[in-house]
């Protein structure tokens, strides 16, 4: 049998379903759905992805059975439609887009009103008695077609600027200039009948071709342009920004044209079923009277709002008709398919439709994309909703999404004092600064000399894509919530202001001016993308530390989904407290040399010194004596603050000559203190160095050599225990021994942990005093001998850090050198430090565990490197059986979520009964 390449649909019945996203493309599984449940879509048909794979094996060749089954399908449409394509008396018109499996906005071409030339005008006037209607059409149609189909398709690349649809563009403000005219509804049909002409003149001016007038040439002429945009430069980059591969290819829908620019009776518009910048469950969206889509999208005009409820606050947009208003009737039967749509998808949709003459037609509908608050929102609403299960919650929020409600904003206080220079459309939440840059590749050129900048320009334009990737932050002049920019931007969580009018951008002299202040390139300017708020000066930035009610319910889902642990590594008692109201069941890694570092450290580091400039035991255990009481005072005050939390606290890990003093003065001060002269100090000091301290004599190998510095440890941890637990409070210790390799280094530790144990017990008249001891696993051959490490230890924690450096023998601190290059060449996929590599250093994981727990099976094993924080190192983690995660106290949010989608794709993995399977969602 012939290969299918086109699928048919119409209103009530289509040849394919949502679920066949890969074979039609978003757009064209979505029309077919549409036209399936009974929703009104203007009838069409899909050539699918593959034909774009065959189109480029090809070499740009269409197979001949293409050919006729387009004919065929035409000859569907036409019937449905009552309309002939190419027909002088009754033309039917059709429209060409793009639509692969993955939406991306505004990045691929489309062709309007395809099937207008010398023929068919005069029938489609007469038929419509719209002359105005008609050459408005057609002069969209060469403006398109000669920008998308003869030059962009045609490999043409003209300098900024001076493209044929911007010289187009001039002459239809040449046309409204000499007029007096302000809109381009102010055009008669006379103008638009002059400007074509002056249209087609320019075509054959600039690319040396006259604009097609046969229906069939513009037709394939549309098809295989919009073939050619997959492989097109915005599209290129955005799927190397968003990891789409580049075989997925791109469906093209071929549609018969409905129109909204018929006169005040017709409009077009684009909804999203709940706001997407909030989550609010409110109906939002835009729309113009007697517009085609491109005209909302592209941000040409300011839009108006599509009800009362949605229209924003202030005075600019306060005159502007809500759809709500202007057409009743419309607008409640698009609420009873923005209902239908939701309760069917049970997710968010973004809408396209378009009213001719006062009938309400489906253009497209797809999931929508949001920022992170919206969300995170949407998840806990619809689930409350009872629209989605708990484990659908949590997988409708991405790590990165979450992190945005994690990220900063403007400092409240100082917005307050603040210079407001702009208001406009608060199309990307949150707050950012930087200098203002006017170019996209000036924003690339500029952040790669390090620098923050903030993209400005006039209105949206999604050649602008990597500009947009790199600048912290984009504003417009123009364009509406539903501009490209607004949807790029919301999708990658960016902070972003569109259609503030006030300003005016003059990209050519690189200043912006709003009243009467000037802002040159450079500049700095502050947004706050949550209120639409644009700032003169660089304000400071604070954590957004309002209470989310939408993050803790959200939060509580994540909990009750997931099975895998999360605790924190945290050093200091303010680290443990931002760990617990991050939601830290405990501390997986307390660091305790970092009480040498920082705030407070002076004295402490001091006294440390001094012991590790010690000669003789006698010496070391003198000066340890007057270091002892700030280890016991760190550790007390942390374990208080997890308030009988497990305490992961390991003992003294790093080489010792990291704390040789450098400074002169402080090398004075020690050797005075120690009564030796600086010869002397400096002889000892040069004792410690080592050609290879990463793998010298660091960790158990210090409490091996001088067993005194691990009793000092072992006493802070068990009198701070003793004395909380005899002041009514509750501590729970867990002892955690650094860098180990073999079972013997754990027996001669657990020793003398006992012997301190039994100490200090007796001396507080306790029989037991609670803790655990355990081992830290991060050298290869302790996962390879845990079956024996695990019979004198009660935990293992992965130190991940040091156990990729050992397994790959890259060395953590030198990486900087190689790993950017294995990355560019894609030997690795990714820099094995921060994302776990799950079958080198994970294999040895497995076996750790695997034989660990053979010896005892109850086991806990957690890890605590700096891959305990990345979603999907906590997804591996959950999946090898680990007890927790612990990571960074910011990065406890993201491990709950990591954890619970770690179960909702295990169970969504799980064959269903009756379940339909969907070809590659989202
Ligand atoms: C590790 O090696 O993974 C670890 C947590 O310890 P550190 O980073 O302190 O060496
Ligand atoms: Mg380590």
């Amino acid at each position: 049998m012939a290969k299918k390449y086109v699928y048919f649909f119409r209103c009530g019945k289509a040849e394919g379903d949502a679920t066949m996203k890969n074979t039609l493309g978003g757009k064209g599984a979505n029309l077919a759905e549409m036209a399936n449940l009974g929703i009104p879509v203007p009838s069409g048909y899909t050539m699918s992805t593959e034909m774009c794979t065959v189109y480029y094996q090809n070499k740009g060749k269409f197979p001949p059975e293409l050919r006729t089954a387009v004919d065929k399908a035409m000859a569907r449409v036409e019937e449905i439609m009552g309309q002939k394509f190419g027909d002088p008396a009754n033309p039917l018109l059709v429209s060409c887009r793009s639509g692969a499996r993955k939406s991306m906005p505004g990045m691929m071409e489309t062709v309007l009103n395809i099937g207008l030339t010398s023929k068919t005008i005069p029938g489609l006037i007469a038929k419509t008695n719209n002359p105005r209607f008609v050459y408005d059409a057609y002069r969209r149609l060469i403006q398109m077609y000669s920008d998308v189909v003869m030059e962009k398709a045609a490999g043409i690349e003209p300098p900024e600027g001076q493209g044929i649809r911007h010289q187009l563009e001039r002459e239809m403000q040449k046309l409204k200039d000499a007029k007096g005219y302000k809109q381009d509804t102010d055009l008669t049909a006379d103008d638009l009948k002059e400007l074509v002409e002056t249209y087609k003149a320019k075509v054959q001016e600039v690319l040396g071709k006259p604009f097609p007038d046969d229906p069939q040439e513009q037709l394939w002429g549309g098809i295989r342009a919009v073939f050619q945009s997959w492989m097109g430069k915005r599209a290129v980059s955005y799927r190397r920004i968003e990891g789409i591969p580049d075989d997925w290819g791109t469906a093209v829908n071929v549609q018969a044209m409905v129109f909204g620019n018929m006169g005040g009776t017709s409009a077009t518009g684009v909804a999203f079923t709940r706001n997407p910048a909030t989550g609010e469950d409110v109906f939002y969206g835009e729309w113009l009277p007697n517009a085609q889509g491109e005209d909302v999208v592209a941000g040409i005009r300011t839009p108006n709002p599509l009800n009362e409820a949605t229209r924003p606050p202030d005075p600019e947009h306060a005159h502007l008709p809500s759809l709500e208003k202007a057409m009743p009737a419309v607008y409640k039967e698009l609420h009873a398919i923005r209902d239908k749509l939701e309760n069917h998808y049970r997710d968010m949709q973004d809408i396209e439709f378009t009213i001719q003459e006062g009938r309400l037609w489906m253009l497209q509908t797809r999931v929508g994309k949001r920022n992170g608050p919206a969300a995170v929102r949407m998840a806990v609403d619809m689930h409350k909703e009872k629209l989605i299960t708990a484990e659908e919650a949590v997988l409708r929020v991405t790590p990165a999404q979450l992190d945005e409600l994690l990220h900063p904003v403007l400092d409240p206080a100082a917005e307050k004092q603040a210079q407001a220079i702009a208001k406009g459309l608060p199309a990307g939440p949150g707050g950012a600064c930087g200098q203002v840059v006017f170019t996209a590749s000036d924003a690339v050129e500029w952040v790669k000399q390090g620098k923050k900048v903030i993209l400005v320009r006039e209105e949206t334009n999604p050649e602008d894509v990597e500009g947009m990737r790199a600048a912290e932050a984009i504003l417009t002049a123009r364009g509406g919530m539903t501009s490209h920019a607004a949807l790029v931007a919301r999708g990658w969580g960016k902070c972003c202001i569109v259609g503030a009018g006030a300003i005016h951008v003059d990209a050519h002299a690189k200043q912006l001016t709003a009243d009467s202040t000037v802002v040159k390139e450079g500049d700095w300017l502050s947004l706050n993308g949550t209120k639409g708020v644009v700032y003169l000066g660089r304000l400071p930035m604070v954590v957004g530390s309002e209470e989310n009610p939408y993050f803790t319910a959200f939060m509580k889902i994540c909990d009750k989904v997931r099975r895998l642990g999360v605790r924190a590594n945290a050093d200091t008692p303010e680290d443990a407290r931002k760990a617990r109201q991050f939601g830290a069941e405990g501390i997986g890694l307390f660091r305790t040399e970092h009480m040498f570092y920082g705030k407070g450290a002076e004295e402490p580091l001091f006294k440390l010194r001094k012991m590790i400039h010690s000669k003789t035991a006698e010496e070391r255990r003198k000066a340890l004596d007057e270091l002892y009481p700030h280890i016991k005072a760190d550790i007390k005050a942390t374990l208080e603050a997890m308030d009988g939390l497990p305490v992961t606290i390991r003992l003294l890990d790093p080489p010792l000559h990291e704390f040789v003093p450098r400074r002169d003065d402080e090398r004075q001060r020690l050797a005075q203190s120690l009564g030796i002269t600086m010869e002397e100090l400096e002889a000892r000091a040069n004792a410690l160095h080592e050609v290879n301290p990463m793998m010298g004599h660091r960790g158990v190998r210090l409490g091996i050599t001088y067993p005194e510095i691990s009793e000092c440890w072992l006493r802070g941890i068990f009198e701070a225990t003793a004395e909380l637990i005899k002041e009514g409070k509750k501590a729970l210790p867990e002892i955690m021994i650094p860098v180990t390799c073999d079972v013997s280094e754990l027996r001669d530790q657990a020793a003398l942990t006992k012997k301190v144990h039994d100490e200090v017990a007796a001396k507080h008249g306790m029989k037991k005093i609670p803790h655990l001891y355990g081992t830290m696993v991060e050298i290869p051959r302790a996962a390879l001998r845990a079956g024996e490490i695990a019979q004198a230890t009660e935990f293992f924690s992965f130190g991940t850090n040091d156990l990729t450096q050992m397994t790959y023998g890259f060395s953590r601190d030198d990486i900087g050198a190689f790993v950017p290059a294995y990355i560019d060449k894609k030997l690795i996929p990714a820099d094995p430090f921060q994302v776990l590599d799950p079958i080198g250093v994970g294999e040895l994981i497995d076996i750790g565990i695997k034989r660990g727990r053979a010896t005892r099976p109850n086991l806990k094993v957690g890890i605590c490197g700096e891959h305990g924080g990345e979603p999907n190192s906590v997804k591996f983690c959950h999946k090898v059986g680990m007890n927790y995660v612990s990571c960074s106290p910011f990065r406890v949010p993201i491990a709950r979520l990591a954890a619970a989608q770690a179960v909702a794709e295990e169970n969504a993995a799980k064959p269903k009964k009756g379940g339909r399977r969907v070809e590659g969602d989202k």
